[in-house]
């Protein structure tokens, strides 16, 4: 399969991606499940990629899967995304209308008795993933994206976001597409009250900011755009 360019009116990536992948979506999805850039396929049960229709309202960017949703091949169905959904019901988003992802596509953990504790993947293989992401961005194309968490964050808009700091503002990262970041369900399900009521009530301010957006159906004007956006380096592989 040959490897061209992405797009160029293709939502880009702070972060440099390595590699353009051809085909639909559910080639890609197919492909990846072969996928062998890194060692995080070995240990996993399985490749967790996006789920979602591709003309989705929203795309949701999470961070890598965890142990529940390796075992489903499905993102977000574990307590995090128990909440995420929670919250999205509250702010008036239908699921089913929602493109749900990670950044990383493998459930990276460290065994511990019979249990599988959550290990973040290294920058080495955030790189190696991150031609996946960049591709589902390309065919789903929505309007509107989420970045949910420092991880997602800091591959759309670079390594100086800070969620505590910078979240909730709208950036551009195409000429179509719109973004923000805001907190990770399970940074929150993390927390000690009372900070945790406060980054919840963040967390669905942030939704809800965003259902208007896609109800709107694009970027706005006072979109600010990305810092440190360099120009993709698509080699091939
Ligand atoms: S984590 Fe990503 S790059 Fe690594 S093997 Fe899995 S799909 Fe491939």
């Amino acid at each position: 399969m040959s490897r061209p360019e992405l797009p160029t009116d293709a939502p880009r990536l702070a972060k440099p991606v390595e590699a353009a992948f051809t085909g639909t979506l559910d080639e890609l999805r197919l492909e990846a499940r072969g996928c062998r850039r890194c060692p995080l396929w070995r240990p996993a049960t399985q490749t967790v990629f996006g789920a979602g229709p591709q003309d989705a309202a929203m795309m949701l960017i999470g961070e890598q899967p965890g142990a529940q949703e390796d075992l489903a091949g499905e993102p977000f169905v574990g307590p995090a995304g128990a909440l995420l959904r929670e919250l999205l019901q509250q702010a008036g988003l239908d699921v089913a209308r929602l493109y749900l992802t990670n950044t990383v596509k493998h459930f990276k953990y460290e065994p511990r008795g019979k249990a599988r504790l959550h290990k973040r993947a290294s920058a080495s293989e955030q790189a190696a993933c991150r031609p996946w992401l960049a591709a589902e961005l390309a065919r789903v194309r929505t309007p509107v994206v989420v970045a949910l968490g420092a991880m997602a964050a800091q591959t759309l808009f670079g390594s100086s976001f800070r969620v505590t700091r910078d979240r909730g503002a709208w950036q551009a990262i195409g000429p179509a597409t719109s973004a923000l970041a805001t907190w990770h369900p399970s940074a929150i399900l993390r927390m000690r009250p009372p900070e945790r009521e406060v980054a919840r009530a963040q967390l669905l301010e942030d939704l809800r900011k965003a259902a208007t957006r896609a109800q709107r159906g694009g970027p706005g004007a006072g979109d600010r755009e990305a810092r440190a956006r360099p120009t993709s380096d698509p080699a091939r592989r």
